[in-house]
């Protein structure tokens, strides 16, 4: 029997607005994002495992992950 299992990871932009970034120190859009793994059997994505949050800047890319907690207080 042949069966075919991965993983996939898809991030989802929950919210954009501007603020101040701790890496390049400019003021700039600032993306949260949600970045759900996903098991998959055959391509086709059955369930969420894992969640986990970030906040990226446009203008340098630097990234800081954030808890659910943190989340939920900027959406
Ligand atoms: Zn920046």
């Amino acid at each position: 029997m042949f069966v075919l299992f991965g993983v996939k990871t898809v991030f989802n932009t929950l919210s954009v607005r501007p603020g101040n970034c701790r890496y390049c120190h400019q003021h700039a859009e600032q993306r949260l994002q949600e970045r759900a793994s996903r098991f998959t059997l055959f391509f086709v994505p059955l369930f969420t495992f894992r969640r986990q949050y970030q906040v990226s800047c446009s203008n340098c890319g630097g990234s800081t992950e954030i808890s659910r907690q943190q989340k939920e207080s900027l959406v």
